[in-house]
């Protein structure tokens, strides 16, 4: 028996490219030796057909399965509903718009072969996206680089192999802000990264505008940092100094030359005083109940609609749901 290797491909409105998609990375799959792959899409509420031309891979390819998650949850989950169905000995991850070349698998799998269970794809060059997107872009990744306290590779997308243990690893993190580039990152063990030139898309538009990368940056930070929790604490920290050093000159002036306007000196120093001190405990309790917001919704991840295993195999993790051939 062949080692196992399950490609997850999340799609949101990717029903124009699939096909594309299916037919290259079949012929990537096929073109590698000794080892048997499937590939799983997962659907995440997609508006438009994606669902049906999913369906119909599924019954042309037996190595094809298909999640349906019940809504839209957003790529960083439908990832993880991907990666939770995943049997096999190892699995990759890919955009299902063709932006990630899946002849790359080939050379995640050589490294997996030499016993990595990270292989991540690193951008050499983003063709096809703006220069604003690229400036954003690399500013992120210097910024997490400077606040994290897992360091996230830069220019690194979810573009990548994982092995079993290391897929057994993230299935443990069940945390419901999932940022999956520094998950994988958290996860350790043995990582290798290779460099590749990201494509346009095949078909269609990104699904990430401005606001929600900013959003995602944001995702980001506060996954893996409580450095601006921590900011509030020394702001309200420096103001609360700040405003006890003027109050002590308001006091020194006032006792020297007398005040103009009676009452205000000790007003001002006090309102001030107070506001810093209000801001720093702010902060403090931030701090906790940043972390306390983040564990205490205990609600699934995501929620299945429909899962159609690939026909080769049956089995496994899903819920038992007929596979096509079984209909
Ligand atoms: N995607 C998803 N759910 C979403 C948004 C995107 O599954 O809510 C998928 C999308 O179909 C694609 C991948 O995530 O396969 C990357 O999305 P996109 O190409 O829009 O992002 P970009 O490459 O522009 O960063
Ligand atoms: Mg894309």
């Amino acid at each position: 028996m062949f080692p196992r290797l399950t490609v997850v491909a999340p799609a949101y409105n990717e029903g124009e490219g699939l096909r594309a998609f299916h037919l290259r990375t079949r012929a990537a799959l096929d073109a590698i030796e000794g080892i048997e792959a499937d590939i799983l899409f997962v659907d995440d509420g997609s508006r438009d057909d994606t669902w049906a031309v999913m369906q119909s891979l599924v019954a042309a390819d037996p190595q094809v399965g298909a999640l349906k998650l019940a809504r839209n949850f957003g790529k960083e989950l439908a990832l993880t509903a991907g990666l939770d169905a995943v049997d096999a000995d190892a699995a990759v991850v890919i955009d299902a718009d063709l932006q990630d070349p899946p002849e790359l698998i080939a050379e995640f799998v050589a490294r997996w072969r030499e016993g990595f269970d990270v292989v991540y794809g690193t951008r050499l060059e983003r063709d096809g996206e703006s220069w604003l997107k690229r400036l954003t872009a690399a500013g992120f990744y210097r910024l997490m680089e400077q606040v994290s306290s897992t360091p996230v590779p830069r220019d690194t997308g979810d573009f990548r192999l994982l092995s079993r243990r290391a897929l057994d690893a993230l299935h443990g993190v069940r945390e419901r802000h999932r940022f999956m580039k520094g998950l994988f990152a958290w996860v350790g063990f043995r990582q290798s990264a290779i460099g590749y030139h990201r494509d346009p898309r095949h078909a269609g538009t990104s699904k990430f505008n401005y606001w929600k990368l900013w959003n995602f940056a944001i995702e980001g930070i506060t996954s893996f940092s409580t450095l601006p929790l921590r900011v509030a604490t020394y702001a309200g920290g420096v103001a609360a100094l700040a405003a006890f050093a003027y109050g002590l000159f308001i006091i020194g002036k006032t006792l020297l030359w007398g005040d103009e306007v009676a009452g205000y000196p000790s007003l001002m120093t006090v309102i001030l005083f107070l506001g810093g001190l209000q801001l720093m405990a702010l902060g403090v309790i931030g701090e906790y109940l940043g972390r306390l917001y983040m564990e205490a919704k205990q609600r699934p991840l995501y929620l299945i609609d429909t899962a159609l295993k690939p026909a080769a195999r049956i089995p496994s993790t899903v819920a038992a749901v007929p596979s096509p051939a079984a209909r």
